[in-house]
Formats: structure tokens, C-alpha cells, sequence
């Protein structure tokens, strides 16, 4: 047994070394073909290309990275949020008992005048407060800024000290010719009564008056018609009409803006009433806006500038600097020219506004320095 594995061990040894030298002579002559064969495939290298030399003529403009004018723009930018951080909310403050409450749940129900200040009495939640300016009220950050008499504290004794003080003319605001409304809509009971006998103190002591009211989708015409009636019973001098703005309590309201059609029927109505009492900003759709008249600016009791009291976005602030250099400024940089109605009641208009308060924060110089390139007119 053992003998015949021996022999089939050695029988397949030998076919097995048979096989290996026929496939390697085979593999060494295919290579060998092979290598006859192959041609090397070798890209050209390019020439190099001829070096023109260009001369740098850019020295004379300006240094894109030249250290000042970084630390100038640093400056500034600090200064712009410095001054933009201002109109922000003070988070930090303890909250007033008025700020637990939505406005429109604010009643106002009286005012006084105590050292030498107006008080204004807020009704809410069963409760009276007295506020002054300053107080915050409402459940967004609403500070009060003004409080208004509305004619509430016009007595004659008010009257006599006003003309002391040298007063020439005085205007009283009046939203409706019937008392009723009139009342409903300031709020405050006894307002109307107290606003047109403020008319006579005025008169008494030799101080002209002027008729502020309004004109709406509401109230035209009959509304002005009678509010011209109640002007000629009470001898004022002028009635200075306006329509509705977008802002303030209509800042989105552009529903109740006037269109042409509207301004032009308040214009119409103007000369039917051939009324040399009534005055009107816009008294011919060429007339334009004040503030692209660059004639005046608004300074709000917190110092803030912006263009006029109706158009909200700051252009500085008095507390950082003087108002001449805002004033610069601003009418350096206003290119607008709105004619015929407010452009707040636009909204491009309305854009470009903001568009032209924004460049006129960015300008403010660097901390005790004037920027070279405002020109000062
Ligand atoms: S923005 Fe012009 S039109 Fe509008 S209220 Fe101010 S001054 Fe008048």
C-alpha cells in the first residue's frame, strides 16, 4: 500500500513539473514580444512663454489697505451702533406697573399740572395712575414722550402768563366739530368744551389761534364743513388741515392714505369753500413735501433727529453731537424731491426715506473728527 502511494506521489510531482516549464517559457516569450512592441507615448513639454513686465500704476489711488482710514471706518461703525443702541429698548429697566397692560386697555381720563410739569391721568384695571414723561406704558416698550393738553389746560390764567411770556400765536388741535366724537376719539370726557373756551382765553389776550385738524376717508366733506363752521364761530385765525400720514397709529395703514383723486377732492373743496382760513401743505400737486424742501428737521424729547415728526427714522442724535453737523449732513445727502402728498404714505418713498437715514448715520465722524469728504454748505 505504502508503495503504491510512493508512485502516484512521484507520478504527479513529474506532470506538475512538466506543466510549470512550458507556461513559463510561454509567459518570457510574450513578454519578451511585448517589450519588441511597446512605443513610449511622451507629451512635448510647451516653450516656455516670453515674460512681459507691467509697470504698477494704481500708487495714486487709494490704499485699500492703509491703517487710518480702517481705524477711521472701526470708529465709526462703533459710533453708528452706538447711536443706533440708543433707540433700542432698555432691557435692563425695572418694568412700570403700566407696561402689565396692552395699551389699548390705557384709559387716559385727566391731566394736571404739578411742579411745574403736566401729569396725565391713566385709568386701567379699575386703577388710576399718574404718569409723566419719561413713564413707560403699554406692552411694547411705549414711553411717553409727550404729554399733550389738547386745550385741557388752556385757563385764562394760562392764557394771560402765555402772552406774558411773549406768545403771539397758539394752535389747538380739533378731530370733530361735535363734541361728542371729538371726546370719544382724544379719550378724555370734557375735552371738546374745555379746547374751544382755551379759543376765547386766547382771543382775550390778544394771541392768535389756529384750528389743527384732519381730513379722512371719514370726515370729508361734511366732516370739514362743519369743523370750518365751528372756526368761523370761534374766530380763529387759520385752519391748518391735514390728511392722513402712514405713521404713527397708521404707520401701515396705507388704506387711509389720500390718493391723487382724494387730495385733489380736499384741494377742490379747499376753494369751494374759498376760505382764506384753510391752509393745506399740498395746496397744488406740484407743492412739495417740507422735508425734501430740506426746510426743518425734528428733534424728539429723547434728542433723536429725524426729518420731520411724521417720518420715524433717526438721523442722529443731539445728545452725541451738535445739531448743525446732523443737519450738514442730512442735507448733503438728501436727493429727494416729493411733491403733491406725504412719502410716507409710499412705500418706495417710504424706502428711500429710511434708505437716506441709514447713509446719514453711517457718516458720522470718527470721534473728535470731521470726515474730509462731507462738504459743508
Ligand atoms: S414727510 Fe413731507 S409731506 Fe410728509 S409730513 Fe413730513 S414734511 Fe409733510
Amino acid at each position: 500500500m505504502k508503495l503504491m502511494q510512493a508512485c502516484l506521489a512521484a507520478g504527479v510531482a513529474i506532470l506538475a513539473a512538466g506543466c510549470d516549464l512550458t507556461g513559463q517559457a510561454e509567459l518570457q516569450q510574450w513578454m519578451n514580444d511585448t517589450r519588441q512592441t511597446m512605443r513610449p507615448n511622451v507629451q512635448p513639454v510647451p516653450e516656455p512663454k516670453e515674460f512681459t513686465p507691467q509697470a504698477y500704476d494704481s500708487k495714486a489711488v487709494v490704499d485699500p489697505f492703509d491703517g487710518q482710514k480702517i481705524m477711521m471706518a472701526v470708529a465709526r461703525q462703533q459710533q453708528a451702533r452706538a447711536s443706533a443702541s440708543s433707540i433700542k429698548p432698555d432691557l435692563d429697566r425695572r418694568r412700570e406697573t403700566l407696561e402689565g397692560f396692552p395699551l389699548d386697555q390705557v384709559r387716559m381720563v385727566g391731566m394736571m399740572w404739578q411742579s411745574g410739569t403736566n401729569v396725565a391721568l391713566l385709568e386701567s384695571n379699575g386703577s388710576t395712575h399718574m404718569v409723566r414723561v419719561g413713564n413707560y406704558v403699554g406692552q411694547n416698550f411705549g414711553l411717553i414722550t409727550r404729554i399733550s393738553t389738547n386745550g385741557f389746560l388752556l385757563t385764562r390764567d394760562c392764557a394771560a402768563r402765555l402772552r406774558r411770556a411773549g406768545l403771539n400765536q397758539c394752535g389747538i388741535a380739533i378731530d370733530d366739530a361735535d363734541p361728542a366724537t371729538h371726546d370719544r376719539l382724544r379719550g378724555l370726557p370734557g375735552l371738546f368744551e374745555r379746547a374751544t373756551q382755551g379759543f376765547c382765553f386766547l382771543h382775550e389776550y390778544g394771541i392768535e389761534s389756529r384750528l389743527m385738524t384732519y381730513a379722512c376717508h371719514g370726515n370729508m366733506p361734511q366732516g370739514m364743513e362743519r369743523i370750518l363752521g365751528l372756526a368761523g364761530r370761534l374766530g380763529v385765525k387759520s385752519v391748518h388741515m391735514n390728511f392722513p400720514y402712514a405713521s404713527g397709529l397708521w404707520a401701515e395703514e396705507f388704506d387711509e392714505v389720500f390718493s391723487a383723486d382724494d387730495m385733489g377732492r380736499l384741494r377742490k373743496f379747499q376753494g369751494f369753500m374759498k376760505s382764506p382760513l384753510v391752509l393745506l401743505e399740498f395746496p397744488t400737486p406740484e407743492a412739495r413735501c417740507l422735508v425734501a424742501k430740506k426746510n426743518f428737521v425734528y428733534i424728539n424729547a429723547s434728542g433723536e433727529v429725524t426729518p420731520c415728526p411724521v417720518v420715524p427714522y433717526v438721523i442722529g442724535s443731539v445728545r452725541d453731537e451738535p445739531l448743525t453737523s446732523i443737519w450738514k449732513r442730512h442735507a448733503n445727502l438728501l436727493r429727494m424731491d416729493y411733491r403733491g402728498n406725504c412719502p410716507m404714505g409710499e412705500p418706495a418713498a417710504r424706502e428711500a426715506l429710511r434708505a437716506h437715514a441709514a447713509a446719514v448715520l453711517s457718516k458720522i465722524p470718527p470721534p473728535g473728527g470731521v470726515r474730509a469728504d462731507v462738504k459743508e454748505t
